[in-house]
């Protein structure tokens, strides 16, 4: 019998998440964003929601937050988006970038969940409240939230800022991110991960 390897059966998913018509987002957009990065990453970043520049090129964090991620990543972890992989909450863009909404979350989630069982990473860091509180299934903020790291899967998960919050802020916000980056860094070190593909 042959044997299912995760990154066929993340192909698959992706395939099936690719005609989704699960919700109502699927008639505004122009792609799906259905993830991006190394099928068997240590490290999973989890952002909210598509914006208008990822619909455009299909990836997630494309834009000024991605920039942030990507320059945060490089600065504190010494790695590559290639190396990690990134996804969202919902695959499509909510129109004029307002907040996803609860039934197309749980419309979406069956994706979200697929992606964590296969990329099965060591640290999932989630960006801001939708990602933290959908997959900590809580209904606190993220500024409470974040500054420890919580079990999850067969690993941790460490929640940190959205990086459009610390586009908007700045300072303070930067500053803790960095240091929710340096968190999940020890967390991979300890697995005896770097953030590429490991276990
Ligand atoms: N914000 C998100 O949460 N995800 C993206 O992909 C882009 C911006």
């Amino acid at each position: 019998m042959a044997v299912d390897s995760s990154p066929a059966a993340l192909e698959r998913l992706r395939a099936e998440a690719l005609t989704c018509t699960r919700c109502p987002l699927a008639e505004g957009r122009t792609q799906v964003v259905f993830g991006v990065g190394d099928p068997s990453a240590d490290l999973m970043f989890v952002g909210e929601a598509p914006g208008r520049e990822e619909d455009l090129a299909g990836e997630p964090f494309v834009g000024r937050s991605g920039k942030l991620l990507d320059r945060l990543m490089s600065e504190e972890l010494g790695l590559e988006r290639s190396r990690c992989y990134i996804a969202n909450v919902v695959k499509c863009r909510p129109p004029g970038n307002r907040d996803p909404r609860p039934d197309e979350i749980a419309a979406c989630r069956p994706y979200l969940a697929g992606q964590l069982e296969l990329i099965d990473p060591v640290v999932v860091m989630t960006l801001g409240n939708f990602a933290t509180r959908l997959l900590l299934d809580t209904t606190e903020g993220i500024s409470r939230l974040r500054g420890r790291a919580y079990p999850f899967g067969r690993g941790h998960l460490v929640p940190t800022y959205h990086p459009a919050a610390a586009l908007r802020s700045g300072g303070e916000v930067m500053a803790q991110m960095r240091a929710d980056l340096v968190r999940a860094k020890r967390l991979l070190a300890g697995a005896g991960g770097s953030g590429a593909g490991g276990r």
